[in-house]
């Protein structure tokens, strides 16, 4: 039976029921992430061989590789990689994460899954680890912007507010988080990062990245996209121009809206250290929403395959800029 799934009423969803059959116990997990993972058959992650056997008693691991003989499972160079959390688990928070569009917080998952707070909030941010993936680039046009998350100015205490007023002018961002983020007119795919400060060397490098060198993008008037590579069209908002014609960034500002309204509800506040990574979680679940249920899940599982983050790396360390 079809249900719709959220963002679209035309998308076929999943009941909890049916998700409850398609994932009965560990086997079928296992098996269901194996052909996500492996269209065409299970295929060694340390050397590329589909020349690989079966161990029957999955010890040490589900697979062995004929051709480099060594061992692997499903969860072998991905964000699963060193989790203990059993495949089954791991599907239904994959379900979550496709199903809710707000986001999940780590205490859902603690109590939707049986498991520890900590467990909960380390799975919630390999799966961020999984939608930090741009995919290939976009081809254009292309709509670049930035914004700001973070506290106002006037919340700042008064010496902080002076030091801003002083480095940033009246218009200045001190104090918040820098987001740069592109949207795909073609394939509405939308792209967002945080980044270290709103200047055209940081705009630059965010758009190499994703943008295809002979695309054309749109942007309002800030001087930060002055001199860009690439072919480059703007409307002036100080002057009132917020469309002409093809060119506008209504779609990447309509995308913000969303952000924030995440921003202010299900997280009270992003970290510093971890808003990137719920940036890019936003932006990746945008990118799911023209799915059916099922297909955002593949693609969730299919972002995790080269992905790794280690406890060390989400525990300490510097935020990751990009
Ligand atoms: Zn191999």
């Amino acid at each position: 039976m079809a249900h719709s799934a959220p963002g679209r009423h035309d998308r076929e969803g999943i009941s909890l029921m049916e998700l409850a059959e398609m994932f009965p116990d560990e086997a079928a997990a296992k098996a269901w992430f194996e052909a996500r993972r492996w269209p065409h058959g299970p295929t060694c992650p340390h050397c590329s061989s589909t020349a690989v056997s079966a161990i029957a008693s999955e010890k040490p691991m589900p697979w062995r590789c004929r051709s480099c003989r060594r061992h692997f499972s499903v969860r072998t160079g991905t964000v699963m990689e060193e989790s203990k959390i059993p495949l089954r688990k791991w599907a239904f928070a994959v379900y979550l994460w496709a199903t809710s569009l707000k986001g999940v917080s780590s205490m859902k998952l603690h109590r939707d899954l049986g498991i520890t707070q900590k467990s909960a909030w380390f799975l919630g941010h390999r799966l961020r680890e999984a939608f930090s993936n741009p995919g290939r680039l976009f081809d254009g046009p292309v709509e670049v912007d930035e914004t700001f998350l973070g506290g106002k100015r006037k919340n700042m205490p008064k010496s902080k507010r002076a030091e801003a007023k002083k480095t940033l002018g009246e218009g200045g961002t001190s104090g918040k988080t820098v987001v740069a983020g592109a949207k795909d007119r073609e394939t509405k795919k939308v792209s967002a990062r945080v980044v270290r400060a709103a200047t055209r060397h940081d705009l630059r490098r965010f758009m190499e990245v994703r943008v295809r060198p002979d695309a054309t993008i749109y942007t309002d008037g800030s001087r930060i996209y002055d001199n860009s590579p690439y072919a480059h069209e703007a409307v002036d908002h100080s002057a009132e121009e917020y469309v002409r014609g093809p060119v506008h960034t209504n779609g990447i500002e309509s995308f913000w809206a969303q952000l924030k309204r995440a921003y202010q509800g299900t997280f009270h506040h992003f970290s510093e250290k971890h808003s990137d990574r719920y940036v890019s979680e936003f932006s990746g679940r945008h990118n799911l929403r023209p799915l059916d249920t099922v297909d955002a899940m593949g693609e969730i599982v299919r972002g995790m395959v080269g992905r790794r983050l280690t406890r060390a790396e989400l525990v300490g360390g510097e935020p990751a800029y990009a």
